[in-house]
Order: C-alpha cells, then sequence, then structure tokens
C-alpha cells in the first residue's frame, strides 16, 4: 500500500486499512517517514488535515519496534494537548491505529476533574500519557508522574495551548524531560511565539508546512 511505502509496518497498514483509508493524508505523506527517522519535527496543521495519525502511527511504530519491555510500564511518549476533548481524541487514534500491535496503555490527564482516580491510573504504570500542560504539573509536584524515561515529546495544536496562557507550564514541563528525545510541534499556525517555542525546543527540525 501506500502506507507501507511510507515505512509503516504490517500492523500499522492493515489498522489504516480497516479504517477504510485508501491514501496517505498530505501531512501524513510528509511527516511519517521523517518521524520514523528520528527527526524532529515542525508542522503547520489545522484540525481535519489527519495530523492525529501523522504523528500517531510512527510514534507507535517506534514504541513498538525500540522497546525493551521494562518490568514496569515506563512513560516513554508525552502528548501534551490544549484541551480534555483532544486528549480523548488522541487516546482514541492509539487504540485504533495500534489495535493490531501489543497493547500500550495511555492514560490522559486533564484538570477540571479528580485528580485521585488519575494518580490511581498513572500508578499502574503507561507508555503514552497525553496531558493539559496544568494538571500534569499537579502530578510531578505530588510525585505521581515520572517524566524521567520519555523518549518523544508531541505538542498538539500548540497554537491554542499557547492562546490559553500555558507557555509556562509548557516551558516547566519540557525541562523535567531528558535531554536526549524527539520532539514534534504541531500548530495551525506559525506565530512569532510558535517560532520562538519551536527555537528552544526542536533539534534540527523538519518543517512541512502545507
Ligand atoms: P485530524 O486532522 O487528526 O483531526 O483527523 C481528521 C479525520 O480524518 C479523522 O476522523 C481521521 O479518522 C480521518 N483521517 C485521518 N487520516 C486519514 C486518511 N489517510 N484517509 C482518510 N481519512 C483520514
Amino acid at each position: 500500500s501506500i502506507f507501507a511505502g511510507l515505512g509503516l509496518a504490517t500492523e500499522l497498514t492493515r489498522a489504516v486499512a480497516g479504517e477504510g483509508y485508501t491514501e496517505p493524508t498530505p501531512i501524513q505523506a510528509r511527516a511519517i517517514p521523517e518521524i520514523l527517522k528520528g527527526h524532529d519535527l515542525l508542522a503547520a496543521a489545522q484540525t481535519g488535515t489527519g495530523k492525529t495519525a501523522a504523528f500517531t502511527l510512527p510514534l507507535l511504530q517506534r514504541l513498538h519496534t525500540t522497546g525493551s519491555k521494562p518490568a514496569r510500564k515506563q512513560v516513554r511518549a508525552l502528548v501534551l494537548v490544549p484541551t480534555r476533548e483532544l486528549a480523548a481524541q488522541v487516546q482514541e487514534s492509539v487504540r485504533t491505529y495500534g489495535r493490531h500491535l501489543p497493547h500500550m496503555r495511555t492514560v490522559l490527564i486533564f484538570g477540571g476533574v479528580g485528580i485521585t482516580p488519575q494518580i490511581q491510573q498513572l500508578s499502574q504504570g503507561a507508555e503514552i500519557v497525553v496531558a493539559t500542560p496544568g494538571r500534569l504539573l499537579d502530578h510531578v509536584g505530588q510525585r505521581t508522574v515520572d517524566l524521567s524515561q520519555v523518549e518523544t515529546l508531541i505538542l498538539d495544536e500548540a497554537d491554542r495551548m499557547l492562546d490559553m496562557g500555558f507557555i509556562h507550564d509548557i516551558r516547566r514541563v519540557i525541562a523535567l524531560l531528558p535531554k536526549q528525545r524527539q520532539n514534534l510541534l504541531f500548530s495551525a499556525t506559525f506565530s512569532p511565539d510558535i517560532r520562538k517555542l519551536a527555537e528552544g525546543l526542536l533539534h534540527q527540525p523538519v518543517t512541512i508546512d502545507i
């Protein structure tokens, strides 16, 4: 398939075919091979462009192929999002595209609800955490999340996160992560603030502006 030509494994191309996708969207065609190679990415992408699959598919493949299977599930990927709705959408994508891979646990972290169920879920371990920045820092403060093993950081709808005033929280989260990691930044717009964030965060990024 065309998806296989992007470098995706059979388990993932089967899941994509199961969704009825016949060809990658432009952002997927550009981003997937670069993410699989381990590059940092700066991508301009609106909702509806297929951006969630553009990062979820290669993320799942990398987690699957580079996993060493530690005794306890460690947080290896952190996805920062502006809202609870977007967090749920990312989790749904992980479930959909990962259905033919060994199960990856995803925990959602967002504010406005009780923290105790999230603490309980985190205590069971998860490879992927999808979080809004403020509540994630609450967990960091309570030592209920360990970010020391994060290999991939994804900022989804970064411009919305900045609009919502999350920039300081985002910077505090980034400071807690291992230096050696892959960074993917998705934003509908490339404002000066986004460029400044990208400059400090991304290492020789591939830029995609469709
Ligand atoms: P997103 O931009 O990530 O919010 O995705 C928008 C919608 O496009 C979602 O409902 C996806 O299921 C769908 N989608 C993603 N990739 C493809 C594709 N290659 N072909 C058809 N639909 C897709």
